[in-house]
Formats: C-alpha cells, sequence, structure tokens
C-alpha cells in the first residue's frame, strides 16, 4: 500500500512512497513549492539507526530458500497425482504457477546467499556506512536532522559516528 507524502509547510503533494520499505540516504528533502525542509520518510541514515545484523547475515537468503521451496514443494505434490483432483485443468495452471514462482524464490535466496558468502553484501552495507557517516560531517545538514528531530543534539552524531560535527577540519 503506497502513500503520498505531502509538504507539512504547504501541504503539496511531493512524492508517493511505500511506508514499510525504506532505503538508507539522506533523510532531509527541500520542497520544491515552497523551499521549506522536510524529513523524507523513505530514508534512514545509517550511522544513526545503524544496520540491522539481519540484513548482513542469511535470515534473507534462508526465508527465500524456506519460502521457495515449499511453494515449489506444494505445486509439484499437486501435480504429481493431479488425475485425483477433480477440477484438474484449474489446479494444473495454478500449480505449474507455484513450481515456477518457488524456483525463482530458490534461485533469488542463492544470490542472496553467494551475496553473503563472498562478502559483497558486507561490502555494501560498509558503503553505505561510509556515505553515510560522510554526509554527516556536513554541519548545516547535522542541524537540519536536530531540527527536524532525528536527533537530539550535534553531541549524538559524534557518538553514532564518531565524527564530531562541532571539529571543522
Ligand atoms: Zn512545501
Amino acid at each position: 500500500m503506497s502513500a503520498s507524502f505531502k509538504c507539512p509547510n504547504c501541504s503539496r503533494k511531493l512524492f508517493s512512497y511505500e511506508p514499510g520499505a525504506q532505503k538508507y540516504g539522506s533523510m532531509v528533502g527541500m520542497c520544491k513549492y515552497c523551499n521549506s525542509k522536510y524529513l523524507d520518510p523513505r530514508y534512514k541514515e545509517a550511522a544513526i539507526t545503524g544496520i540491522p545484523k539481519r540484513e548482513l547475515g542469511y535470515v534473507g537468503a534462508v526465508v527465500l530458500l524456506l519460502f521457495g521451496g515449499f511453494m515449489a514443494w506444494r505445486g509439484y505434490s499437486v501435480l504429481s497425482n493431479i488425475d485425483s483432483y477433480f477440477d484438474a485443468d484449474m489446479l494444473r495452471v495454478r500449480s505449474w504457477v507455484f513450481v515456477i514462482l518457488g524456483i525463482l524464490f530458490v534461485v533469488a535466496g542463492l544470490i542472496e546467499a553467494i551475496f553473503v558468502v563472498t562478502g559483497l553484501k558486507k561490502k555494501k552495507m560498509e558503503k553505505i556506512m561510509a556515505e553515510s557517516v560522510n554526509r554527516l560531517k556536513n554541519e548545516s545538514y547535522v542541524w537540519d536532522l536536530v531540527k527536524l528531530g532525528v536527533i537530539n543534539n550535534p553531541e549524538a552524531v559524534r557518538n553514532a559516528t564518531g565524527y564530531s560535527a562541532n571539529n571543522r577540519m
């Protein structure tokens, strides 16, 4: 279910988004109509929230493998004695859909597992974290986050990133 985001200042619609699906990125946007800054609900800062361990581990891969495997097995077990069903034609189509989707999920799970094993996943997360720390080196960005209520004070940034926003390098 997508939601539409309106500017908190001028109430004009800026974009639609999926409330559940969050990406890592700059949390501050600027309204193209009234130039006021707003908190972008699509993004979170990795250096502030941290990256949950499960995003680095095998959980995603295991879920995909189990789910896909179960779907494919369900489809296959119906297909293997399709003649015992009354509405065989309808069931045959549906079962093939189950088998094919299940296999696709299994393949996605294997790819995800390869990403974890080879360390590519970790590398990607490290890049996301480095980008986040870089954004937080920008003092005006940090103050925007304070004003928008994401962090209490710039000191919180130092705690989260090891970088002090008060230090001008
Ligand atoms: Zn606006």
